[in-house]
């Protein structure tokens, strides 16, 4: 415990670093209790503090450049999403989950895989998306599933033993993500993935830049993302270096504060540790 953590003069605690990077909570959409009286949204509440300690960690604790705090709720739409521009207060989250995955499956993983990928855009800044952005969101909920693996296996094996024994789920839901998206991919680049070095896929990516801009959210994008995302994941990523990267744009998020879809990253404005890793990706 720093200085700083002890208890102030007053006897209250002092606030704690990573208290001011994201406030968030869930909303009333989520249900209480399943129909056998077992909690269900604190639950979920507890795997959404997990998700977002590890996406804390992955900034370093540093602040979001959009203070306001996150609210995250159920959508029936089929895509989860997040809204940067309705609500003055609130930066919103909607996750696509229906009650049988939230009552009967207990689809943690599923809910940990959209809001890592959300809370990535939050990250890089929500009001900007292209493929550069949706890939590296990929990423984001990628390694979100892989942590919490490690994390649950950790964290619960005294207190929620059967949480603990569930951990590899995570991983399990990020490798079958993973497996269905590159199904689409030419064969010669699906051999290329288990390779000790990708030789092929920075170019591949490369030469269908056009295709995933175009299909951003659709099948043949979705695989280019994920391969993408794969690809950034074989090293190091500098996570606290993408906050706020997705407005660079001209016009950039700051000038024009709306929600656009049709921009280019100006790579050149990137910091120089996010500009290293693009070659992994063909940029
Ligand atoms: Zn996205």
């Amino acid at each position: 415990m720093t200085s700083k953590q002890k208890k102030s003069r007053k006897g209250k605690k002092a606030p704690t670093r990573t208290k001011q990077v994201m406030r968030w909570h869930l909303d009333g959409t989520f249900p209480g209790n399943d129909p056998n009286g077992q909690p269900v949204g604190e639950d979920f509440r507890v795997v959404a503090h997990d998700v977002i300690c590890i996406v804390k960690d992955l900034i370093t604790g540093t602040p979001l450049s959009d203070p306001r705090e996150i609210k995250i709720g159920i959508t029936s739409r089929p895509v989860p999403y997040i809204d940067a521009t309705t609500d003055p207060k609130f930066l919103l989250i909607f996750l696509s989950m229906t009650d049988d995955d939230l009552m009967v499956r207990r689809d943690y993983a599923k809910f940990a895989f959209q809001l890592g990928h959300e809370l990535g855009h939050a990250v890089m800044g929500p009001l900007r998306t292209n493929g550069l952005i949706e890939t590296l969101a990929d990423a984001f909920s990628y390694e979100v599933l892989d942590r919490m693996n490690r994390l649950w296996e950790r964290k619960y094996s005294a207190t929620r033993p059967h949480w603990a024994s569930w951990a590899s789920h995570f991983t399990d839901y990020q490798k079958n993500e993973e497996a269905e998206r590159f199904a689409g991919l030419p064969a010669s680049i699906r051999n290329a993935v288990g390779e000790p070095d990708w030789p092929q896929v920075p170019d591949y990516l490369k030469n269908n830049l056009g295709i995933l801009e175009m299909n951003l959210t659709e099948e043949a994008g979705l695989r280019l993302r994920s391969l993408g995302a794969s690809a950034l994941r074989r090293n190091k990523i500098p996570w606290k270096d993408l906050l706020g990267i997705s407005g660079f744009t001209t016009p950039s998020a700051k000038d024009d504060p709306g929600f656009r879809s049709d921009l280019q990253t100006e790579v050149h404005l990137l910091p120089n540790a996010v500009r290293n890793i693009l070659p992994r990706i063909g940029r």
